[in-house]
């Protein structure tokens, strides 16, 4: 069985001290591959570096909504040359949650939009509160991607199905009291499913320390469960599905 973490954060501080064994424990557990999305421009470099060192990591730049006040339409230029040599651009969106910035998150979101359309790269989509502003803006541009973790409703990942997304299910669906989100879960196509952890924030149920891509497994097993499918055709439908996406055979 092979799988890919299709949205992970590799780079980030938490994982300074061990990176290379936390890849390898995971890559033991048959995770091969890792898409790492960015958050802000300062990342971008380290995240190269990266991906050069480590050829299972597989980066993708982008700004994330929550740090769009630390980011000038300079960095949206620089982001158009990085983004060639990119899986996808990301991670970007909107995040209402806290209904900070809205005209500047839409701006950044549109500027991001249009960058992966020029380069007809696939787009990484951070969605909290603000799913239908989402739907709203991939409309109007030529687009594809992933929507990572997705938390909308049934209705509204038909309406992002028909787009061409795919939906990020992560270890949200891990926690018994989820009720809504496991419900969905298991109304979705299998085609429309990418597996995702976003370590090492959203640990799995139970779990206290700092997520770690090989939770993938429990992701895995627990969408298994809840759709009473195979684990291993899950497996095999979001490996392929993800490796379609980015362009990608690990
Ligand atoms: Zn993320």
């Amino acid at each position: 069985m092979r799988l890919i973490d299709s949205h992970c954060h590799l780079d980030v501080a938490a994982f300074a001290l061990d990176r290379s064994h936390v890849c390898q424990a995971a890559h033991k557990a048959g995770i091969v591959a890792f898409i790492v999305p960015a958050i802000c421009t300062k990342d971008w470099h380290h995240l190269q570096q990266l991906g050069q060192q480590n050829p299972a990591c597989y980066p993708a730049y982008g700004i994330h909504p929550w740090f769009i006040a630390d980011h000038s339409a300079q960095d949206l230029t620089q982001l158009k040359s990085q983004a060639q040599q990119a899986v996808a651009v990301g991670e970007c969106g909107l995040d209402f949650y806290q209904n900070s910035e809205k005209n500047q998150q839409l701006e950044f979101f549109q500027a991001q939009l249009a960058i992966a359309a020029d380069w007809g790269k696939p787009v990484i989509v951070h969605a909290r509160h603000a799913v239908d502003a989402v739907i709203a803006q991939l409309k109007k541009y030529p687009v594809t991607g992933v929507i990572h973790s997705f938390a909308g409703s049934v209705q509204q990942a038909n309406q992002l199905i028909k787009l061409g997304f795919y939906l990020g299910v992560g270890g949200a669906i891990t926690y018994p009291r989820a009720n809504k989100l496991r419900t969905m879960v298991k109304q979705l196509p299998l085609e429309a499913l990418l597996l995702e952890t976003d370590a090492p924030w959203q640990p799995v149920y139970g779990q206290s320390q700092r997520n770690e891509p090989i939770n993938l497994l429990a992701v895995l097993n627990t969408l298994a469960e809840l759709r009473q499918q195979s684990a291993h055709d899950i497996a095999a439908a979001s490996y392929q599905h993800t490796c379609s996406l980015f362009g990608i055979q690990p």
